[in-house]
């Protein structure tokens, strides 16, 4: 299977699970949401220029994880529920990633809890989810040291066990 996906990823300082690591950023193509003011408008079309294999986006991920200072894995865009073929993806993506470690994986996405279904497969191998469109007038939320909710409408949840973070 096949997706677009923006590869190679990013390395930020912005750590949800350990302020003082480092996490690795990957970026899909395509979003619905439109927020006002988008960082990533350029993300909004699906770009077949980036497809890349389950296979290729594992073994990426996983290349960047033998570094110790790469703590957690983040999962952007775009909207990386985009569609179905998506969901697919990641499930396929993330169970085999969650094979050969532990970090962390946070999902990002820009529905909220309640248009979820937190018993797909795919939220087995999720561990904090970031939900909520970006609306330009909230203030921002700031979750530790280097991570920052862009608006208070959005919140982060920890899925295994479930439990409310912000
Ligand atoms: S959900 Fe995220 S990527 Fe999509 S329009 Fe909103 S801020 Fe941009």
């Amino acid at each position: 299977m096949e997706d677009s996906w923006i590869l190679p990823p990013l390395i930020s300082s912005h750590c949800l699970t350990n302020p003082s690591g480092f996490a690795l950023e990957l970026y899909c193509t395509g979003c619905f949401f439109h927020c006002k003011n988008c960082h990533n408008r350029e993300l909004w079309t699906y770009d077949p220029a980036y497809l890349v294999s389950v296979s290729e986006f594992v073994d990426s991920v996983l290349s960047y994880f033998t570094n110790p200072l790469i703590v957690e894995l983040q999962i952007m865009g775009g909207e990386p529920l985009f569609s179905d073929c998506r969901i697919l993806f990641l499930t396929d993506a993330l169970r085999l990633i969650k094979e050969k470690t532990e970090k962390p994986i946070i999902l990002f996405t820009g529905y909220d809890l309640d248009d979820l279904d937190l018993d797909s497969d795919l939220f087995l191998f999720v561990d904090f989810l970031k939900t909520g469109k970006y609306i330009e007038n909230l203030p921002e939320v700031r979750v530790n040291e280097t991570f920052v909710l862009a608006s208070s409408n959005q919140h982060i949840y920890k899925l295994h066990p479930f439990k409310k973070i912000v």
